[in-house]
This record gives C-alpha cells, structure tokens and sequence, in this order.
C-alpha cells in the first residue's frame, strides 16, 4: 500500500553471478538475506558461491557506497550445537558489516521450534524493519479485502474417479514400500522399524550416509473433513489445474490432480496455524462473535488479543483442519484461498539405514513413530509417521528426494583402515546401520579383489558403536543383526546403554556418554590409541554422533576426554589428552555429528 509502490526483486542466492550482485547491492535502496544453515553450521550450497565472493572480497567492497542490510535467519534451536545455531545468517551479517555495510537491525533467527515457526521471529524482526526502510513508516494491511489468491484453480470438466490417480509431486520421484519389519517388542508403547523401498526403475541413486526425504501424506479423516466443509460444490475426485499467479515462482503443484489429491499430499492440513491464518480467515468471517475469536487469535498485544500462552495453548491442540471445521459455518474461505492460507507439506527427512553396495536396489530406513501428547494430554502422532506405520502398506508409493548428508564413512581406498566410532542415539542408529551394511559391502569388495590377485584380502580399520536407547527388552533395535557384524567383523565392539533400565553397574545413569567412561579401555582401542604409533591409525580415527542435541555431542565428547585419562583406560596425560581431542574435534574436524 505504499506510493509510489517500492519496486522489490526477490533474488535466489544463486541466480546471479556473485560480482553482479555485489553490484545491484551497491545499487539497491536496501538488501534483505534470508538464508537457512547447512550441516554443521555451513552455508547453503544455493549461496555457498556468494559466499566464497564476500569472504574473500576487499574489505573496501561496500564502503562509500551506502549499502543497508538486513539478515534474517531460518533454523532450528533443535540443532544448537556448539555455535552452529543460525550460524550462516550470524556470519552473513558480520560480513557485510566488515565490508562496509549499514545493519539496520540486528541479525534475526527464525526458530523452527518456536510455537509459532519462523513466523513467531519474523513479525517482531519486520516491525523494527519496516520503519527504517519506508521513513513514513510500513502502512498497515486492510483487513476488509482479503488479498488477491496466490494460486488460480480451474476445475476440469469431468471427474477422475480412478483413487488411484496419483501425479508425481515436480521435483520428487515416486518408490515403493516392499515391506515393513518391526525392531521394538510387540506391544511395546514407542513403535519401531525398519522400512524396505524398492529402487528398481527408478534411476534413483544414493551413497551411503544420505538422507531420504519424504513428502508426507495427511491421513485420510484430515481430507474428508475438509472436503465435507466444501461438499456442495466440490467432489473429492474432481480434477483441476493450478495456476500460480505469480509469474516468477515455480509451481508447486503438479499440471493435474484431484482435489483429494490437492488435500492429501500438499497442504499441511494437520500443522499448527499460524497468525495470518487466523488474520485471513477474520476477513472472511461475518458474525461479531466469529470475528471477535479470530481478532483476538491474530491480533498480538492489542487489548482484542488473548495472551501468547492461550494463543499456543490453542494452536498446539488445534490444526488448520480443525480451525477450519470450528469456524467453517461463518468464516469458511473460498476454496482457492485454502492454497495460499495453508502452507504447504513440507518433507521429513531420512537418514539412510542401508547401502548401495548392497547391491540389491533397495532403499531401509530405520524409523521411530513420533508420539506426544499435546497440552491437553491428547495423544498425538506426527504427521508423516502416522502414515508410515498407521496407513502404508507394501506396494505403496513415496513421493521422495535424495539428499546429501553429513555423516559420510571413509570411502577411499587409502582411507578404509580409518578407525570409525559411531554413536547413535535412538532413531540417530539409522545411519550407522547403513555404515556397517556398507563396511560388509567394502569387505566382500577386497575379498573378491584379493582372491582375483592371489593375495590377502586388506582389512578395514575398527568400528565401535554407541547405542543409546531405552529398554533392553523392548527397544533394542536390530540386535540381531550387530551380533552378525560382529561375527563377520563388519563391527568391533558395541557398547550399549538402556536409560531406562537403572544405573549402570557402576551407579551411573545409563546414557550414551556415559558408556564411554563405563569402559575406557574399548574406548581407547576403537580409536587404536592402545597401538605402537607406527601401528595405529588413531590420527585418522573419526567418530560419528547422530541423534537429538541438547548438549549430547559436548557430553560425549567431555566424555572421551574423561576416558582418555581414567586410570581404568590408558591413563593418558591430561594435556596430551587435550591435545588429541583438539585435533579430532576442531583441528582436523574429525568429530561429526547429525542433530535431530
Ligand atoms: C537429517 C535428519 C535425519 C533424520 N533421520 C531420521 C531417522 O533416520 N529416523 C527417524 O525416525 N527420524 C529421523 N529424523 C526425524 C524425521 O525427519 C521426522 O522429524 C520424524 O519422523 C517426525 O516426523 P513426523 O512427520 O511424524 O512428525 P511431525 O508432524 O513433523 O512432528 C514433529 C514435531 O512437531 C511437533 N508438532 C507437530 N505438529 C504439531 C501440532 N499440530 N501441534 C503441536 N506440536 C506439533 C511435535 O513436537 C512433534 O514432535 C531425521 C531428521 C533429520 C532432520
């Protein structure tokens, strides 16, 4: 609503060449950055370029050149390890300030785990925005007119009754589940298991320690309350086209789907609304006391607001499905709205518990059903893990991606007598079952490569693995099976700890770190420290964590130096202990660790 209208160029961060953007900084009234963070704290590969350009630019690049700047971060607090939360806006920012720039406020982080997503960070990060960029201040958006719909539908003369019909997501490809094992004891409260896909003919390729990336479907009692608020002029089998009005974007949509389709695979019928939502749905309501419930939804610290305890109160225990369903007989937007209300299903990513050297064309993961009860002790499911192991059956379609991850294994030739310690905390083993499944791949490689020549096979370094879980009885995941790699080699050691179970023989409490200063010895041995230092490769030991964060990669690594030094281990000198942690941990960066 601003005149004259602010001519505004949404940019992706590698659209230009990384000179020709410094140049349109130079020349723009301001630049605004909104970049998530990679891995281990790095730079998304879409800016990784730009980046390379500012940080190794002259200091001088902005000076003289009145360049105001903006960073807003998206992360998640549930990956605070170390420094890496918000890390890639957190350096952005400094940059530009070394090379001359103006902050006008400071750096934002959009916390994903904020009741309110990103949102919760951006709406107070854009009202101390707004008035430094636009000095007559950011005029207010009307609440009569709902604004133009970002997407167009036009609904296809006839019906697709086949349910069948299932368009392949842009940019996603399609495989199918093969079959479904359970690792947890029948009955047991927290289910388990392990996912088989077939790969065949699909062209889909991976290597090991990637993620899969799966766009979640929304259980089907979600869809049919919606189509029934919509039944009078909309049939679940209809089909349609969807335009996006805006000429720069991509769309999201396939060229053709069923409006069942529409609900099931792409809004996020089941997530927590937001408050434009609840802004958007006011501007169609029409009683006082409709519109009075969703201004005070929307509306923050205004004396129409309810207090940010009830608002989270209320968004925690209802859904956009569910909002939509209350307040459907008077403020029930046109269809097409629902597109640009509801935000759009977002995928759930995978570690990869399987290899390709496996040969077999398959795809595992190894999935934990996510569960929790919401602040009015309601059960609730997430959203993809319902469908995993409440819907899916085999011969399902997955609409996936492949994406590269963090936790590689060593994977050279020269690099495969690397001592490896792997750490895995609850559904964070899925990787590590990937890696012994590759080293038993690595193996059967050199046997054969060694019988062909006539000679001995070579051997692979060490693998020690960590496995922190809850009860022997019921959650031991794939014990079996680690007995085998044991057997066969493909695994050294596992050290195992039940929290749930009591205190360790020692008294301590049964958690993952502390099964390494339990046994200082194996410790010590899976890094090959216990080695003549012509013998050992423990310079080139690297060790894995996957996992939640809070604090666990520090705890275990406090514990590695604990276990270091204790007199039941190699009673290493504490400096030189120190030392080696150094190297491993930020020296060589041979410390990984994947948080979720
Ligand atoms: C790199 C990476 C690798 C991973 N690897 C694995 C793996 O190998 N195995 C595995 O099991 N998992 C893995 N995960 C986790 C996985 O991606 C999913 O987060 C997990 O399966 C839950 O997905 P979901 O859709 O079932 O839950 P979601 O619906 O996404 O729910 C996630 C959380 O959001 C909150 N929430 C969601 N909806 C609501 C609501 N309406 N109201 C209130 N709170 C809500 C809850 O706190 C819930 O715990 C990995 C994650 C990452 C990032």
């Amino acid at each position: 609503k601003l005149k004259p209208e602010p001519n505004v160029s949404l940019i992706a961060g590698n659209a230009m060449k990384p000179d020709a953007l410094a140049s349109c900084m130079a020349g723009s009234m301001a630049s605004i950055f909104v970049s998530c963070t990679y891995g281990e704290g790095e730079m998304p590969e879409m800016i990784a370029k730009a980046w390379e350009f500012f940080e190794s630019s002259d200091d001088a690049l902005f000076a003289d050149k009145n360049l105001k700047y903006a960073v807003f971060g998206l992360c998640s607090s549930r990956y605070d390890v170390g420094d890496q939360y918000n890390r890639a806006a957190r350096r952005f920012d400094r940059r530009l300030e070394e090379l001359g720039g103006q902050r006008m406020v400071e750096v934002g982080a959009g916390d994903d785990q904020n009741s309110e997503g990103y949102r919760g960070a951006l709406d107070p990060w854009l009202e101390q925005l707004m008035p430094k960029l636009f000095a007559t201040g950011a005029a207010k958006t009307s609440l009569l007119d709902p604004p133009e719909p970002l997407f167009k539908i036009n609904l296809a003369p006839s019906s697709h009754s086949n349910t069948n019909f299932r368009p392949l997501p842009p940019c996603y490809h399609f495989i199918s589940l093969e079959s479904f094992k359970s690792c947890v004891s029948e009955g047991y409260e927290r289910p388990a298991g392990v996912f088989n896909f077939s790969l065949k003919d699909t062209g889909l390729i991976y290597k090991c320690g990637d993620h899969l990336a799966i766009l979640p479907r929304n259980p089907t009692e979600s869809v049919d309350s919606i189509l029934a608020l919509y039944g009078e002029t909309l049939q679940g089998s209809q089909l349609l086209t969807i335009q996006t009005m805006d000429v720069n974007a991509d769309c999201p949509f396939p060229k053709v789907l069923s409006i069942r389709e529409l609900l099931t695979q792409y809004l996020d019928l089941c997530g927590r609304p937001s408050r434009q939502f609840f802004k958007l749905m006011f501007m169609f309501a029409r009683g006082g006391e409709t519109r009075k419930r969703l201004r005070s939804l929307f509306e923050r610290d205004s004396k129409d607001s309810i207090s940010q305890e009830e608002f989270d109160t209320y968004t925690d225990q209802n859904t956009y499905a569910d909002v939509l369903c209350e307040f459907a007989k008077e403020a029930l937007p046109p269809f097409e709205y629902l597109l640009s209300m509801i935000p759009l299903n977002t995928p759930r990513f995978y570690s990869i518990a399987s290899s390709p050297l496996d040969g077999e064309e398959k795809l595992e993961l190894l999935v934990v059903k996510n569960m929790w009860n919401d602040s009015a002790k309601k059960a609730r499911v997430g959203l993809n893990t319902k469908y995993m192991f409440e819907q899916s059956k085999p011969g399902d379609l997955f609409a996936v991606q492949i994406h590269t991850g963090i936790l590689q294994p060593p994977e050279e030739e020269e690099d495969l007598d690397t001592p490896v310690i792997m750490l895995g905390l609850g559904a964070g083993l899925a990787p590590f079952v990937g890696f012994l499944q590759h080293r038993q791949g690595q193996m059967k490689k050199l046997r054969d490569e060694a019988l062909a020549e006539g000679s001995e096979p070579k051997k692979l370094g060490p693998a020690t693995l960590y496995f922190g879980t809850r009860h022997r009885a019921h959650d031991y995941y794939l014990e079996d099976y680690f007995q085998e790699c044991l057997k066969d080699g493909s695994l050294t050691a596992i050290y195992t700890a039940f929290s749930r179970d009591g205190l360790s023989p020692s008294g301590k409490k049964q958690y993952i770190y502390n099964a390494i200063t339990e046994n200082p010895l194996g410790f010590a041995k899976g890094l090959e420290l216990d080695k003549a230092p012509e013998e050992s490769k423990s310079n080139k030991a690297r060790c894995y964590y996957c996992g939640s964060a809070n604090g666990i990669p520090e705890a275990i690594q406090d514990s590695m130096m604990e276990a270091l030094v204790s007199k039941d281990g190699l009673a290493m000198r504490r400096e030189r202990a120190k030392e080696y942690m150094d190297l491993l941990v930020n020296i060589d960066k041979r410390f990984h660790s994947e948080c979720f």
